[in-house]
């Protein structure tokens, strides 16, 4: 009580309003370019009232926007009530959810009802025996649709279908998956491959060919949101059909990071491509005030680098493994 701090700012000016918050590390998937940590025991996770008091800090430090991921953050049991707890956080204004999609078929409708305005559903192929190949034995495609009928079905105001184009692997389906999304009401979008794991890139400008080879008539003019997604229209459609890129790699949007990270084990992350040495877990743990907490998280971002650098040099990077983090 009594604390009333100034909006959060890192080390370049850069406002922070929109938290990405781990859930979990454990994944019922195994994609091949992310790092599954599956931890065993459930004490290194945030708990629900740790996860609310949280956003109460960040909120209170001006963030407006969560997004909860993991890991699969529908393997957590108290999802819907942690949606819920943060809707009901004075200061945020949304809260989203980035999931593989394999429980959305009874989870839809109570996440809606709590609140929960944005939703992400992960989709590479349309192909099943693909899934499994890319994802592993515990992907099961018809799961994943009937998930998204059932989003869709549920009115969320925003869904959104990411891809992560992998050369090699689905490059003959990446038009497919645009109309797939689009017939659903959902806004598809093509995430650069990151190197977290295996797989090779497909460059967002590739991806754009390779849209268009497959007979997709997308206008040369971008239209930017708020985030680091940035979207070509598909010429004559009319409401307007659009298709999103996200090129963390090839299209560098650092300058415009409005955001931070909560890893699942409570690691602040103030850079997905940085180091986590700051644990926000520990610090409720022993008993830290909120002024405490925020006063640590503005050290973290007083050291955040201008730009990160996943793409500098031929060696792949080590970096923290994606499945912690909640990319
Ligand atoms: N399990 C949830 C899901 O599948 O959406 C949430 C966590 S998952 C880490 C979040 C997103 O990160 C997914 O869309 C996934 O495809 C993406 N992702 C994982 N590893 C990646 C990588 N190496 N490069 C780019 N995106 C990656």
């Amino acid at each position: 009580m009594g604390y009333t701090p100034t909006p959060l700012v890192d080390a370049q000016g850069r406002r922070i309003a929109y938290l990405r918050l781990s859930l979990t590390d454990r994944c019922n998937f195994r994609c091949d370019y992310c790092s599954p940590a599956n931890h065993e025991n459930p004490d290194h996770l945030l708990t629900r009232g740790e996860i609310a008091r949280l956003a109460d800090v960040f909120a209170r430090l001006g963030v407006r926007r969560i997004r909860l991921t993991g890991g699969e953050p529908t393997l957590r049991r108290d999802l819907v009530d942690v949606v819920r707890d943060l809707r009901a956080t004075p200061g945020i204004e949304e809260v989203a959810l980035t999931t593989n999609g394999h429980r959305l078929a009874e989870l839809s409708r109570p996440l809606r009802e709590a609140g929960l305005a944005s939703l992400n559903v992960s989709l590479d192929t349309l192909d099943r025996d693909r899934l499994l190949r890319l994802s592993g034995r515990g992907a099961f495609l018809a799961d994943v649709l009937e998930g998204i009928d059932a989003a869709s079905a549920a009115g969320f105001p925003h869904l959104k279908i990411n891809t992560v184009a992998v050369g090699g692997v689905n490059e003959d389906e990446l038009g497919r998956l645009v109309h797939y999304a689009w017939d659903r009401g959902a806004s598809p979008r093509f995430i650069e491959l990151m190197p977290f794991g295996n797989g090779v890139p497909v460059p967002t400008a590739r991806v754009k060919e390779i849209l268009r080879e497959q007979g997709l008539r997308l206008a040369p003019d971008e239209k930017r949101g708020w985030g680091p997604a940035h979207y070509l229209r598909e010429e004559g459609s009319d409401p307007p059909r659009f298709v999103g890129f996200i090129g963390a790699l090839t299209e560098n949007f650092c300058d415009r990071c409005n955001r931070a990270r909560i890893a699942a084990d409570g690691g602040f992350q103030a850079c997905l491509g940085g180091d986590s040495r700051y644990n926000l877990r520990d610090l409720l743990r022993a008993g830290a005030s909120d002024a405490e907490v925020g006063a640590l998280v503005r050290e973290a971002l007083s050291l955040k680098a201008p730009r990160h650098r996943m793409d500098e040099g031929g060696a792949r990077l080590v970096l923290l493994p994606m499945m912690g983090i909640g990319g």
